[in-house]
C-alpha cells in the first residue's frame, strides 16, 4: 500500500492540525490518543512515512528502529508506568484493525489492563 500524505498523523507530522504532545525527537513524536481507551493512552509514531508495522520494519533504516523502539520505552518510563505495567500495541492491516495508515504503537496504562484479547474473540 502506497503511503498517503493526507492521513491525520501526516498531518499532525506536519504540524497543520494540533497534537496533545508527550515528548518529541529526531525519531518519533509522542501524543495523547485524542479517544483514549485507558486512563494512560499515548500514541508513538515515526517521523519517516511508514503505512505499518510491516512497511517500517521492513524498509526503514536500522537507526529509524532503533530510535522508535527506545522512544517507545522512555515514554513509558516517562510516564512512570513501568512499576505498575503497562500495554504496547499496534494494529497492522485490515484484520488487526488498523484505522491510521501511518506506522503507530499504543502504550496504555493506569490500570490493570486485563487481558490482552478475551477468549470470546476468538471466534
Ligand atoms: P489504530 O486503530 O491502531 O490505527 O489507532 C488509531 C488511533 O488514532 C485511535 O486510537 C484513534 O483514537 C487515534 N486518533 C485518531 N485521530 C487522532 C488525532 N487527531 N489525535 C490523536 N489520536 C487520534
Amino acid at each position: 500500500m502506497a503511503y498517503d500524505t493526507d492521513n491525520i498523523f501526516a498531518k499532525i507530522l506536519r504540524g497543520e492540525i494540533p497534537c496533545d504532545k508527550i515528548y518529541e525527537d529526531d525519531w518519533v513524536l509522542a501524543f495523547n490518543d485524542i479517544a483514549p481507551a485507558a486512563p494512560v493512552h499515548v500514541l508513538v509514531i515515526p517521523k519517516g512515512a511508514y503505512v505499518s508495522m510491516d512497511d517500517f520494519t521492513a524498509t526503514a533504516s536500522d537507526a529509524e528502529i532503533v530510535g522508535f523502539y527506545k522512544a517507545v520505552g522512555k515514554v513509558a518510563r516517562d510516564l512512570s508506568l513501568v512499576e505498575p505495567g503497562y500495554r504496547t500495541l499496534n494494529n497492522t492491516g485490515v484484520h488487526g484493525g488498523q484505522e491510521v495508515p501511518h506506522f503507530h504503537v499504543h502504550i496504555f496504562g493506569g490500570k490493570p489492563l486485563g487481558p490482552m484479547l478475551t477468549r470470546s474473540s476468538f471466534r
